[in-house]
């Protein structure tokens, strides 16, 4: 049917896409691609000869108005990313925005993604979670975002770089102590899948003595307690709440 499809590729293993994304990409008219050189190597794998057209961070807004424009001429357009679910921390958002504003049907094909393929192994409740996507990459910054995290029980996932764990892990330890119970998924899906589970100091530990971190990261907090401040602030606030019921 004409519309847009969202369609999800590996994270890794190539076996992780599925009978459907590879029909709709045979299918459609256009495949829209974070990098064409990349999803080149998937289609190729796959012998899928679908025309590419990218779109991508720097082209999103001006790219998503020409295709939704094909979109309600009747095109069937595919959106994929570099790797894994396209709109989670990847461009497709928008385009799936545009294309709703247009009046044309938005199919999703759900598969691979790092974040829940992370959670569901962590051994970290995935009763109530929350993704985060990448932390800011100034240590101010990204001390204040752990600062603000919710405090109420929900497990917290982030995706992050390599160069940069050891000094996420170093605010973590920071803003939630040291025994803070965390994992660490690297390289997901991929012959050195790997996952570290624990105290964020022994997680940080292992880490460090390595003589260098590479791979693609996801980390996730088991959900943060109370701290002291953040106690006394709430009581507070509640205190005041019934001495305002009280006038
Ligand atoms: N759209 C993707 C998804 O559905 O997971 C995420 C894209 S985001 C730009 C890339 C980040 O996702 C990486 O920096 C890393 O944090 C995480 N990631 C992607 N693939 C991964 C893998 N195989 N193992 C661990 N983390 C991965």
């Amino acid at each position: 049917a004409p519309g847009l499809y969202l369609v999800a590729t590996p994270i890794g293993n190539l076996e992780d896409i599925t009978l459907r994304a590879l029909r709709v990409l045979r299918s459609v008219d256009r495949i829209a691609c974070e990098d064409t050189r990349q999803t080149q190597k998937l289609l190729h794998f796959f012998g899928i000869q679908t025309p590419m057209v990218s779109y991508h961070m720097h082209n999103e807004f001006a790219r998503s108005e020409e295709l939704a424009a094909e979109l309600r001429a009747g095109a069937r357009i595919a959106v994929v990313s570099d790797a894994g679910t396209p709109g989670i921390a990847d461009p497709g958002g928008h385009l799936a925005a545009a294309a709703i504003a247009a009046g044309v049907p938005v199919f999703p094909v759900p598969g691979a993604n790092a974040a829940i393929s992370a959670l569901i192994a962590s051994g970290l409740s995935t009763e109530r979670f929350t993704f985060h996507g990448f932390l800011p990459a100034k240590q101010g910054q990204r001390r204040s975002a752990l600062e603000a995290l919710e405090r109420s029980g929900t497990t917290h996932i982030f995706y992050e770089a390599p160069h940069r764990i050891l000094d996420t892990l170093t605010d973590v330890s920071a803003v939630f102590g040291d025994a803070q119970p965390i994992a660490l998924a690297r390289e997901l899906t991929k012959l050195h899948e790997e996952f570290l589970r624990g105290p964020v100091k022994e997680v940080s530990s292992t880490l460090a003595a390595r003589s260098l971190v590479r791979g693609e990261i996801v980390l996730l907090l088991a959900p943060v307690q109370e701290t002291e401040a953040a106690e006394a602030a709430s009581i507070a606030s509640e205190v005041a709440v019934l001495q305002k019921a009280e006038n």
